[in-house]
């Protein structure tokens, strides 16, 4: 027999998943820009911003699908704490998924994390737990959670599961949405970082579901162990984390799928930090430095291209917005300061694109 209590429960999940889909409802979908290139290489760079969500990042997408995922679980309820364990942007995306449901948020995060992202987590009533190093957030959110009472989202074990990878309204979707009227309409590549790894499982599954030729690159930054992993070479020693706020991982993370990805390319911070600033000065885009971390990868894809007189597309993601960083990676003494300040990194993409030479 249904207790009122359950079927308090069940309209209780009901209304929580009509206002998700409303908001979802009444949202856009993302721009795809175009990069330019030199037209005679026959290349094209498209840049789909992900910075244009309401909280701001590709974490927009990640944490509506981990809510529909957890309510349609019947894991979260009217009384439910969530908690999660981020490096920031998924954390402020939850905040404001929490606040559409009236939930309380509790965000674990490392002490590092920039005051920006912080200040947006607390604008959507979330409160903030500062752990020492990176690698205690996940022990930390499961106590919290049990103190609590609460759910544990979880999103470095369940981001790659959240989302229907098949296609309806994802990332992998939309790109493809979006590229049907462009000259080469099938891009040859997609490149993308991994953080939770959720967005290269879902593009590289949808790749291979619609049976397309597309290939898809990760890039990923020192002090990260996905590269090793997926090359099966010898993990990183450094515990020291990535310094490339999104991207790359200490710990193999389980919502990491290898299986998926064609190439994998290691990029060296401070030549993500370049390829970022370069961004802004040849486009006037501000972006985080984890788009500059997919551009890098970007500028060496396409070099192989034109060395083997290859034509097409390709496809990367921009993941944030720079203003999350003006006093971090946009602020020349801090960069000094980490010894992330570029050298000749900036002249080098330049001059690729004046030379085609990488
Ligand atoms: C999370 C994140 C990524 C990587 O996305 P995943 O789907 O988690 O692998 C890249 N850039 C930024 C800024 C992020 O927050």
């Amino acid at each position: 027999m249904l207790t009122e209590h359950s079927s308090a429960r069940r309209q209780w999940i009901h209304e929580s998943i009509r206002r998700i889909e409303a908001d979802g409802n009444r949202s856009a979908d993302t721009h795809l820009f175009s990069v330019p290139l030199p037209q005679d290489w026959g290349i094209d760079l498209y840049l789909k911003d992900e910075s244009t969500h309401r909280t701001g990042s590709l974490k927009h997408r990640l944490a509506r699908s981990l809510f529909l995922y957890a309510l349609v679980n019947g894991d979260i309820h009217e009384d439910s704490t969530i908690v999660e364990a981020s490096s920031g942007s998924t954390a402020v995306s939850e905040a404001y998924f929490a606040s559409l449901l009236g939930l309380k948020f509790i965000a674990v995060m490392a002490k590092t994390t920039s005051p920006e992202k912080i200040a947006l987590i607390e604008n959507y009533g979330g409160t903030c737990a500062f752990v020492e190093s990176p690698g205690e957030v996940y022990a930390k959110a499961a106590e919290l959670a049990e103190a609590t009472g609460g759910h544990y989202m979880d999103q470095f074990t369940f981001a790659e599961r959240a989302t229907d990878w098949r296609g309806n309204n994802n990332i992998a979707n939309s790109i493809f949405d979006q590229m049907r009227l462009e000259p080469h309409p099938i891009p040859a590549w997609i490149v993308v970082g991994a953080g939770t790894g959720g967005t290269s499982a879902t593009i590289g599954r949808y790749l291979r579901y619609h049976r397309h030729a597309t290939n898809l690159a990760v890039v990923d930054p020192e002090n990260s162990v996905f590269y090793s992993s997926w090359a099966g070479t010898e993990s990183p020693s450094s515990q020291s984390g990535s310094r490339i706020e999104g991207i790359g991982r200490a710990r193999l993370e389980p919502s990491f799928v290898p299986g998926v990805i064609d190439a994998m390319i290691q990029v060296p911070d401070r030549a993500s930090i370049a390829a970022m600033q370069h961004l802004k000065s040849l486009t006037g885009i501000a972006a985080g430095p984890s788009t500059g971390t997919n551009l890098w990868g970007v500028w060496g894809i396409i070099a192989n291209m034109l060395e083997n007189g290859e034509r097409g597309s390709v496809v990367t993601l921009l993941c944030d917005p720079g203003e999350r960083y003006t006093c971090t990676y946009y602020d020349d003494e801090w960069l000094a300061s980490k010894g992330l300040a570029p050298r000749d990194e900036v002249a080098r993409i330049e001059n690729f694109l004046a030379t085609g030479t990488w």
